[in-house]
C-alpha cells in the first residue's frame, strides 16, 4: 500500500518536474523532424570525439541502447581506443575502434541513414575520420554541449549551458516521449558521463536540474556508488608514482594565478602509461589556493604533438585561450588543444602570453 501511494506520488511529482519547468530541450522543429526520422527503422551510426572520455562513451552508449530497444539498427564507432576504466560500461564491448575495425567502421558510415556526433562540434575532433565522415550521405543529428557549434547537423541539440552531453541524451529520451523506456543499463551510462563531466557534481556547470536528472536515474536503476568506485578506484601502482612526477614537475606562478605540468614521453613511458592515466591531473593545479589557471602539456611522440588541457575558475575563459592560441576550444572553465612545437618552445610561447591575461587572472 506505502509502495503503491509512493509511486503515485513519484509519478505526479517528478514528471511534471522534470518535463515541463526545467529543460531548454531540443527546440520543437528539430524535434520533430528527429522524430519523423525516428518513425521508421533506420540504420544509424553513433559517433563520439576522438579520446572518447566517460561522457563521449556515457551518452554515446546510451544513445545506442535506446536506439536499439525501439528497432532501429546502431552502431558506435569510435575514432580511436579508450581507458579501461571505462570498458565495464553496459554495451561497451560492441564499440568499434576506427583505428583498429578500420573497414568495418568505414562499412558503418557509409551505409548509416542517420549520423549521431556526441560530445563535439565540429568534425575537426575525430581526427583521422573527419573524412569519411565529411562525404557521408546521411543525415547528421549533432548533441553537444561544448562552446561555437559548427553547422554540418542537420539536426541540432546544442545548449553550452548543460553539464554534459549525457544530460542532454536524457533529456531528448525524456522529449521524444520515451523516458519510461531508460533501463538501468541506460541510466548507468548516463549517470557515468554526468559525473565525470561534472567532476562528481562539484564543476559550476552542476545544476539543480543536474541532482533531478541523478535523482531519477537512480530511481531507474543507476548504482552511483558502484560506478564512482569503478571510475576513480581503479588506479595501479604506477599511475600513482606518475601522478607523482607530475606533481613535482608543477610549477607555479604566483603573479598570474597559473600554475602548469609537464609530461614528457620519456616520463609517461618510465611509469607504464597507459591510456586515461594522466585523467585528472591538470585539476590538482586548481586546489592550490589562488590558482585560477591550470595547465598540462603532456608529449604524444608518436603524433609529435603536445596534447594541452586547461582549466579555470571563474570567468577566465579557457575556451577562448585554446582556440586563440592552441589549436583547441571546449568550455568556458574546461578546454583542450595541441602544440606541434618542441616542449621549450611550447612553454616560451604559453609563458609569453600570460601578461596579456594578467588582469583577468589576477581579479
Ligand atoms: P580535456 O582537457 O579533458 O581533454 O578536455 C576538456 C574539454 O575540452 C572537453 O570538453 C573536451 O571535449 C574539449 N577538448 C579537448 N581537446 C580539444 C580540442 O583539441 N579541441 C576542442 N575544440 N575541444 C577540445
Ligand atoms: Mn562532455
Amino acid at each position: 500500500m506505502i509502495q503503491l501511494s509512493l509511486g503515485k506520488i513519484k509519478a505526479f511529482v517528478l514528471k511534471p518536474i522534470l518535463l515541463n519547468c526545467i529543460f531548454a530541450g531540443m527546440n520543437l522543429e528539430h524535434l520533430n523532424e528527429l522524430k519523423k526520422l525516428l518513425s521508421s527503422p533506420k540504420k544509424i551510426a553513433i559517433i563520439p570525439h576522438k579520446n572518447p572520455d566517460g561522457d563521449a562513451i556515457g551518452s554515446t552508449l546510451a544513445l545506442w541502447h535506446y536506439l536499439v530497444n525501439t528497432g532501429h539498427t546502431a552502431s558506435i564507432v569510435a575514432p580511436n581506443d579508450y581507458p579501461k576504466f571505462l570498458k565495464w560500461m553496459p554495451g561497451s564491448d560492441q564499440i568499434l575502434n576506427f583505428e583498429k575495425e578500420n573497414s568495418q567502421s568505414k562499412a558503418c558510415i557509409n551505409n548509416a541513414d542517420i549520423i549521431c556526433t556526441l560530445d563535439f562540434n565540429h568534425l575537426g575532433r575525430v581526427g583521422q575520420m573527419s573524412e569519411i565522415l565529411e562525404s557521408a550521405k546521411a543525415t547528421f543529428v549533432m548533441v553537444d554541449h561544448h562552446q561555437e557549434p559548427s553547422d554540418y547537423a542537420k539536426i541540432m541539440y546544442s545548449d553550452v549551458k548543460m553539464s554534459s552531453t549525457c544530460e542532454m541524451v536524457y533529456v531528448l529520451i525524456n522529449q521524444l516521449g520515451d523516458e519510461n523506456s531508460i533501463t538501468p543499463e541506460m541510466a548507468n551510462c548516463i549517470y557515468t558521463g554526468i559525473m565525470t563531466d561534472t567532476g562528481s557534481f562539484k564543476f559550476a556547470a552542476t545544476t539543480s536540474n543536474t541532482h533531478r536528472v541523478i535523482a531519477d536515474l537512480m530511481d531507474k536503476g543507476a548504482e552511483g556508488t558502484e560506478i564512482h568506485h569503478r571510475i576513480y578506484d581503479t588506479n595501479s601502482p604506477s599511475r600513482l608514482h606518475l601522478l607523482g612526477c607530475a606533481l613535482k614537475n608543477m610549477v607555479i606562478l604566483e603573479e598570474y594565478s597559473t600554475a602548469y605540468i609537464t609530461m614528457s614521453q620519456d616520463e609517461l613511458d618510465t611509469y607504464n602509461y597507459q591510456k586515461g592515466d594522466t585523467e585528472g591531473f591538470v585539476n590538482y593545479g586548481l586546489t592550490l589556493d589562488g590558482i585560477k589557471f591550470a595547465v598540462i602539456f603532456i608529449e604524444n611522440r608518436e603524433e609529435g604533438i603536445y596534447k594541452i588541457s586547461f582549466r579555470s575558475v571563474g570567468e577566465f575563459s579557457v575556451n577562448d585561450f585554446a582556440r586563440k592560441h592552441f589549436s583547441g576550444g571546449g568550455h568556458t572553465n574546461a578546454a583542450g588543444g595541441k602544440s606541434d612545437d618542441n616542449l621549450e618552445e611550447t612553454i616560451a610561447k604559453f609563458t609569453s602570453l600570460l601578461p596579456l591575461y594578467k588582469n583577468q587572472l589576477q581579479s
